[in-house]
């Protein structure tokens, strides 16, 4: 993971370092200071690799990871492609030369592979960083776009620039996110809770994973259809993921099931989380089509592991079917509450 962060660091740091180069070889100065922003950009990058590295060296980030060896691989194969661009030659490049070279260095920062890193180790970010990614693919999309016709070569470049952004982004999307509601999908959430199962572990830091499960959903889809059902459960997911800290990731289960991992929470702090999901879902009112004003309430179960550290992580399975008994209890006992947590220990 250390190999892998500190590749990102120097890929961004080299863009920098050419964006700053054609920034001062520039003989045009609206060009030069287009380069000087993509610098300061690729700088602000550059930080966060640098934020996630010294988070990864503080015991504060798991191993994302799985095949590491392959993901060291194409990095370094990137970075290597990258280096080959003669740095005290550019002075001497056209206009023209430059943009393209600009283009080309996008292209290797638009591989999968980092936005599915900025996925993986920042999830609660991820948003604000993709968007923040566009802005700046955009600004020398613009520059490519305002000088040289749709249909020239260079035109060409620069909306395949965009279409390989837009389409990294939705790939990605698809494989993480749940379409209706925009949070996690299940299968993000069996990537990452194992991953926060084993940094829980190995440095024994407190670990909860909640299972919430709206109550009576089935009666809103029955009573007012399945198109207001969709917008409750849109409704819900924002104020859910709104209500948890920012570390918190919340997931999209399945149907009118969601999954809460949170890290660095225990059982001291495990009814402050469950308050706030609750509330936050009691806060939600949503206006029917006849006037009707629907609110609603969740269940909550939840397992709670706290381990010393170097203990075997907590399987998927057992994690889930811990909350999913508190879950069970939660129901039984008169819904829109916290079940008794579960906690699960090593030994
Ligand atoms: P309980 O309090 O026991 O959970 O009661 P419930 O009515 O919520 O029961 P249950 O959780 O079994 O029902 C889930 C309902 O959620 C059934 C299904 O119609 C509805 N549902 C699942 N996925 C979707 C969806 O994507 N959209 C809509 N509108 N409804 C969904
Ligand atoms: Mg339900």
């Amino acid at each position: 993971m250390r190999e892998i962060l500190e590749l990102c660091v120097k890929m961004d740091r080299l863009a920098d370092d050419l964006y700053q180069t054609l920034a001062r070889d520039c003989r045009e100065p609206e060009l030069a200071a287009l380069f000087a922003r993509l610098a300061k950009d690729e700088a602000e990058h550059t930080g966060w690799w640098k934020g996630l590295l010294a988070a990864w060296d503080r015991g504060l980030l798991p191993e994302l990871v799985n095949d590491t060896a392959g993901l060291v691989e194409r990095l370094s194969g990137l970075y290597a492609e990258f280096q080959t661009i003669e740095f005290d030659t550019l002075g001497t490049l056209s206009v023209e030369q430059m943009l393209a070279l600009a283009a080309r260095v996008e292209f290797f920062m638009i591989d999968p592979v980092f936005s599915e890193l900025i996925e993986l180790t920042e999830p609660a970010h991820a948003g604000k960083r993709h968007a923040a990614y566009q802005v700046h693919v955009q600004r020398l999309v613009t520059e490519i776009s305002g000088r040289y016709p749709e249909d020239s070569l260079a035109g060409l470049l620069a909306t395949s620039l965009t279409r390989a952004w837009s389409d990294t982004m939705r790939l990605s999307a698809y494989a993480t996110h749940d379409p209706l509601t925009g949070l996690y999908n299940r299968r993000a959430l069996q990537t990452h809770l194992p991953q926060w199962a084993a940094w829980s572990a190995r440095y024994g830091h407190p670990l909860t994973v909640l299972l919430v499960d709206i109550d009576f959903f089935k009666d809103v889809n029955d009573r007012f259809g399945h198109a207001t059902g969709d917008r409750a459960l849109r409704e819900i997911a924002t104020a859910m993921d709104e209500g948890v800290r920012a570390s918190d990731l919340v997931i999209r289960y399945g149907g009118d099931e969601f999954a809460v991992i949170a890290p660095e929470t225990g059982l001291a702090e495990y009814g402050e989380l469950c308050t706030r999901v609750l509330d936050a879902v009691r806060a939600v009112t949503l206006d029917t089509d006849g006037d009707e004003t629907l609110r609603f309430t969740v269940s909550i179960g939840g397992a709670v592991t706290h381990d010393a550290a170097g203990s075997p992580p907590q399987r998927l399975e057992s994690l889930l079917a811990a909350a999913d008994q508190s879950l069970y209890s939660a129901k039984q006992t008169g819904r829109d509450r916290a079940g008794t947590p579960i906690a699960l220990s090593a030994s």
